[in-house]
């Protein structure tokens, strides 16, 4: 996402609303898959030296639940995005590596599909559960064919073909 400085009104803030491609985020590296593009709605102006950005970022992504290993779709939101870069005589700014740095930082490191709080995981725990109790649950669920076919996705996942190193 380029901005040339010259698109900037002086003394006053650019604003630019859209969407992009959402592969310039690389999520996969994240274990996080995009759904559709990556919205923007910022607004852009300079200060001292430098070119500062703020407003909104969202994208939707599919994750993996940790607890019950089923996928499932969420809206990763940065409401108060907020960035400064400084400008070292450029003439354009590419904002991209600092929204995917920010998209990085706002995915969940341990995904659980409740998260939004509409749906309930079904791999809850109970609350009083002894070890022994929460181990035979464990190997129930290892049994469900949704648990291997979550697994075998996740095995799968860099499916370009070349070898491992
Ligand atoms: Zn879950």
């Amino acid at each position: 996402m380029k901005i040339s400085l010259r698109q900037i009104p002086q003394g006053d803030t650019l604003h630019i609303e859209g969407e992009e491609d959402s592969s310039v985020l690389e999520l996969e590296e994240a274990n996080a898959a995009p759904v559709g593009p990556l919205r923007y709605a910022l607004d852009i102006g300079l200060s001292e030296g430098g070119l500062f950005a703020t407003g909104r970022i969202a994208q939707r992504v599919r994750m993996t639940c940790v607890a019950c290993l089923e996928p499932f779709e969420e809206e990763i939101v940065s409401d108060r995005f907020a960035i400064q870069i400084e400008l070292e005589g450029n003439e354009t700014v590419d904002l991209t590596p600092e929204i995917r740095e920010d998209m990085h930082l706002l995915l969940p490191a341990h995904p659980r599909c409740d998260l939004g709080g509409e749906k309930i995981c079904p791999a809850q725990f109970p609350r009083d559960a002894s070890y022994s109790s929460v181990q035979t649950t464990l190997l129930e669920w290892a049994g469900r064919p949704a648990v291997w076919a979550a697994l075998d996705k996740l095995n799968t996942l860099p499916s370009d073909g070349s070898p491992k190193t």
